[in-house]
């Protein structure tokens, strides 16, 4: 029998051996106060790696070193070209180490080392060199006033910010937080995930070797209420570009408030993904399937609420199914995988929880739901004759779960796709021209695919709409995230 299990690469080995530390003033550190927690491989639920805890302690040094770094020493002095350097530097050794950085998150995740080495690791990298771009192209304007006023402004970094990631693209998360911040001169101190903190602590040995002024990156890992809460706290820390739940964002941003810093929101979402009568089904269907089962359905933008012509509704319900039938799950460094475990136990609780819900509240279960008996697994699900009030309709599951509803006329199924607090994505499919443009005109979301799903390119902005939360990551739109405008008024 052929194994197609990844072997693992000297430097993961090596790297999970001993505790790992946190990463403050260029220098790895051992928190203040010594605590640790493990981080877990959900494909087996044994215990990968000790992790040091960040404590407020060390929240407050790692500011410290990002608001010295932010106002003396070289970063504030150097050229953008020079930034723009390192940041290219950085992204080669990304491209050195691949194969480490995409197991790590496999491990750490548990996500399938294809979706890493196809998905998420590319993009994390395209990211940063496409804003090591940006750094030398951001310009001011000059305003015609009149002829006894020069006006001219330029964009100034924000300061030093905090940016906080959640566990489904844990490098890509990074990258998407640090590249743009970065590019505009801004300090950085980054809290992953509780539950990923690995690739980010490797990230942290080529963030040293590149180059970088020592306090320009900090990383610290912890736990949401207290680093995370501390660095939301923090009165200097200019700025919280957060990515995770509602509940949480909502919170940050009550707390923000106190000292007024810049916040920006990437949020939960429940997109809808909808065939429409001229659909080509042969691509629709696959597409659908995959818009929601991408990465067990941990995903903000999923397509998790799929929405059918009533005579085409049979059909794509038996074809989902089959789909679901033939999912290969297993651990995510097996090559053949096509489904890793969920991230953690609690999700695994969260997921079959919908489900049993989903039962209850009368819709039908016609495939999946089950738990494996090792790992955090969940079977890919699908639901039929569901309503748009259930639970399963409405809230947001994280989870391998389709959540199908048949409709019959345009207009009733754009109503119902907006009738969300959410408002990340949509998914529209589609053959005819002019349905493509006016429903995606229609649709209250920050993205609409149409024939396609789940897509991202460091040059395209990605954002919410709603409680989706507010700022766009990427493209030109993610500088405005991480700069203050200023204008200067000169009398001639
Ligand atoms: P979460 O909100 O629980 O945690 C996200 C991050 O916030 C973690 O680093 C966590 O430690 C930290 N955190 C938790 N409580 C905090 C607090 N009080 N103060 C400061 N930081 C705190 O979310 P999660 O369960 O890790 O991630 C899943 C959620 O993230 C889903 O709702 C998903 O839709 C959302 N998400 C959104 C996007 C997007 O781009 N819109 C992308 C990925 C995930």
């Amino acid at each position: 029998m052929i194994d197609h299990v990844v072997k693992l690469h000297p430097k993961v080995s090596e790297f999970l051996k001993g505790p790992k530390k946190l990463f403050i003033n260029g220098k790895e550190v051992e928190s203040v106060k010594g605590d640790t927690f493990h981080t877990i491989n959900p494909a087996t639920g044994e215990a990968l790696a000790t992790i040091y805890e960040a404590s407020e302690i060390d929240v407050d040094l790692a500011v410290e070193a990002a608001s010295k770094a932010f106002e003396y020493g070289t970063w504030p002095k150097m050229s953008a070209y020079d930034r723009s350097k390192l940041m290219y530097k950085l992204a080669d050794l990304m491209e050195r180490d691949f194969d480490v950085l995409a197991q790590l998150d496999t491990l750490d995740n548990g996500k399938s080392i294809n979706e890493m080495v196809h998905g998420d690791l590319p993009n994390a990298i395209e990211n940063l060199r496409y804003f090591a771009g940006w750094a030398t192209k951001m310009m001011g304007q000059t305003i015609p006033i009149s002829n006894s006023f020069l006006n001219y402004t330029h964009h100034e970094p924000v300061g030093v910010v905090g940016q906080i990631i959640p566990w489904n693209f844990p490098i890509q998360m990074a990258l998407w937080k640090i590249a743009p911040a970065l590019a505009t001169g801004c300090t950085i101190i980054l809290k992953p995930a509780e539950q990923t903190p690995l690739s980010a602590l490797y990230l942290a040995k080529l963030i040293e070797e590149a180059g970088f002024p020592k306090g320009v990156i900090n990383i610290i890992n912890g736990f949401g209420k207290t680093a995370g809460n501390a660095l939301v706290k923090h009165p200097k820390v200019n700025k919280i570009a957060f990515t995770g739940s509602t509940p949480v964002g909502q919170a940050i941003m009550k707390e923000a408030a106190n000292t007024m810093k810049r916040v920006t929101l990437e949020l939960g979402g429940k997109s809808p993904n909808i065939i429409l009568p001229d659909a080509n089904l042969d691509k629709a269907i696959p597409g659908v399937f995959s818009g929601i089962m991408v990465n067990q359905g941990q995903v903000c933008c999923a397509g998790s609420r799929v929405f059918i012509p009533d005579h085409l509704y049979n059909e794509v319900v038996d074809r989902l199914v089959d789909y679901a039938k033939n999912v290969k799950l297993g651990n995510g460094l097996d090559e053949t995988t096509e489904m890793g475990p969920l991230i953690s136990e609690r999700q695994q609780e969260i997921v079959t929880s919908y489900v049993n819900k989903g039962v209850e509240e009368g819709a039908s279960l016609l495939i999946g739901g089950e738990k494996l008996e090792k790992g955090f697994f969940v079977k890919p699900t699908v639901f039929a004759d569901v309503k748009d009030e259930m639970s399963i309709a409405k809230e947001e599951i994280f989870g391998p779960v389709v959540v199908t509803m048949p409709y019959s006329s345009l207009d009733e199924v754009v109503s119902r796709a907006n009738n969300s607090r959410y408002g990340l994505a949509a998914g529209l499919w589609t053959e005819n021209l002019k349905n493509a443009h006016t429903i995606s005109r229609k649709l209250k979301a920050g993205t609409v695919w149409v024939n396609c799903y789940n897509l991202t390119n460091a040059g395209v902005p990605f954002g919410g709409y709603k409680q989706s939360g507010f700022g766009r990551e990427m493209g030109s739109y993610a500088l405005d995230n991480y700069t203050e405008v200023k204008s200067v008024w000169v009398n001639l």
